[in-house]
């Protein structure tokens, strides 16, 4: 089991009281040494003064009086401090002679120094120098300076004895106050940082209750934002626009399903009808059954184009369509799509004109390359006038090869116009949709050329459109497709395939 909490509220707390208190005890241990150092050095300058002035006196008094006993009686006389005792001794450190107590000195009065530990102390050191020490315990601790003398030409030591009782009061007051003050002062550190970390962590809280509840179902919801300054504040902004993409290609998804779903439908139901309505009757002419016939394959023809480019599209959204790309002549393609489109415009009185191409050597994929300009060639033969003339050019700039196809149609409607490269996007749904026309698409054509064109690193974008006609675009690279990149790798560099709008 880890004492260590487990929620993140007390951990912050725990840490803010020991960032606050371990500073806080060696400020207090270091200030209290200091203080005892320096109340310690007062007693002693104290002492220090006390023995200068004795000293001074005891010189003078042996020109005035005529005896060691009577100088030494006299000096003690003169120089009394409150609460300081004077004593001289012999240099073996018999007392000769101590001064009287102030009769206003309180505590030496009570608890008077030993001199006659004093004494010992300084039989035990004969003939020292002068020297500060410590005498004696508890209420009996006295600062002890001495300084030898010279009375009438004899050796004698002064000391002075002052009690140690007043820093040891002061060092026990702070102490006390230490003591009571160090705690008090955690425990509201405590408190405030339990209170902060509380106040701070709440929006946590509520954005965590929030995210539970949200799913597939209700992805509108939003985390709640409460200041929009601080880090919580831009961590909902985050996880907020992740639902938001997340909403949007969720929406996009079931867009993309619900179109899917209603392109398959019409040739679906084209075939079932016609069907049942060769099946009405028990028999039917052989050119009934052909006609019949020939519509359900237009239909499974439609349907086969329908699912082959929404495969498509779904490996390229998963990243799983890998673009083969090979040394190849994009005129080769150029002629090539030309040539596959040629029935079509006999069919519909369009001329296919290609205008004069030389070496392009490329590295592609030949198959996405044609199909994106064999669909844009059904288009713009589909839209061309009978009798007109759709023309394909290819050229190269100095950093681009450029492909062209231009018809003479009726142009795309402005307003339709942005929208030709989205998903199922078609500017005349209603005609296309019911012509049965085999060749009709489900609006992915342009989706996915421009999804092609971005794979290779390149371009497909309409250049101009009018009444007089339409000019599609496929520029690429020449240095090829995006070199080393793989392609399909996510949806969000090739974009092109994710509706837009
Ligand atoms: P579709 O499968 O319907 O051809 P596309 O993605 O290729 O789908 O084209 C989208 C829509 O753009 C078409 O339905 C059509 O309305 C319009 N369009 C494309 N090319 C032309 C063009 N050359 N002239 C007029 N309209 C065009």
């Amino acid at each position: 089991m880890t004492v260590w909490p487990q929620s993140l509220r007390a951990r912050l707390t725990l840490w803010y009281t020991l960032v606050l208190g371990l500073p806080l005890v060696a400020f207090a241990g270091a200030s209290f040494l200091v203080l005892d150092r320096a109340l310690m050095h007062r007693s002693d300058a104290f002492l220090d003064e006390t023995l200068g002035a004795f000293t001074t006196e005891l010189a003078s008094e042996q020109i005035e009086e005529p005896t060691t006993a009577r100088a030494i009686a006299s000096s003690l006389q003169d120089v009394r401090f409150r609460d300081v005792r004077l004593a001289v001794f012999d240099p073996l450190g018999v007392l000769v002679m101590a001064g009287a107590l102030d009769s206003t000195a309180g505590y030496a009065l009570k608890h008077p120094v030993d001199l006659t530990r004093l004494g010992a102390e300084l039989r035990r050191n004969p003939g020292a120098p002068r020297s500060v020490f410590s005498l004696g315990q508890g209420e009996r601790a006295y600062r002890v300076a001495t300084e030898p003398v010279q009375i009438f030409g004899k050796p004698y030591l002064v000391a002075a004895a002052y009690p140690l009782h007043h820093d040891s009061e002061t060092m026990e007051a702070v102490a006390t106050a230490y003591v009571i003050a160090i705690p008090l002062l955690l425990v509201m550190a405590a408190l405030g940082g339990y209170f902060l970390a509380t106040r701070s962590l709440s929006p946590v809280a509520a954005m965590s209750a929030r995210a539970a509840e949200i799913s597939s179902s209700n992805l509108n919801e939003r985390l709640p934002v409460g200041s929009r300054r601080d880090e919580l504040g831009a961590l909902a902004d985050v996880v907020n626009g992740l639902l938001e993409r997340l909403e949007r290609a969720f929406a996009q998804q079931r867009r993309f399903m619900a179109d899917a779903s209603h392109e398959l439908r019409t040739p679906v139901a084209v075939l079932r009808t016609e069907a049942d309505v060769t099946l009405s009757r028990p028999t039917r002419t052989e050119t009934e059954y052909r006609e019949s016939v020939s519509v359900m394959r237009d239909s499974a023809q439609r349907l086969g184009r329908i699912v082959d480019d929404l495969f498509l599209l779904a490996r390229a959204d998963a990243g799983h369509l890998p673009l083969r790309r090979e040394p190849l002549y994009l005129e080769d393609v150029v002629d090539e799509a030309a040539r596959a489109v040629r029935s079509l415009a006999r069919e519909r009185d369009v001329r296919v004109q290609l205008l004069p191409l030389e070496d392009s050597p490329y590295d592609g994929d030949a198959d996405l390359l044609g199909r994106v300009l064999l669909n844009l060639l059904d288009n713009a033969i589909k839209h061309s006038p009978s009798g007109g003339t759709v023309t394909l050019a290819l050229t190269r700039t100095a950093h681009e090869y450029h492909i062209t196809v231009t018809d003479e149609g009726a142009g795309i409607p402005p307003d339709a116009q942005p929208h030709i490269f989205e998903r199922f996007f078609r500017a005349d749904k209603a005609r296309s949709r019911t012509t049965g026309d085999p060749t009709t698409g489900a609006g992915l054509g342009l989706a996915i050329g421009r999804w092609i064109a971005e794979a290779h690193g390149g371009r497909l974008e309409l250049v101009t459109s009018s009444a007089n006609g339409s000019e599609f675009l496929l520029a690429l690279p020449l240095s090829g497709p995006g070199h080393g990149e793989p392609l399909g790798a996510s949806p969000e560099e090739r974009g092109s395939l994710v509706p837009t709008a």
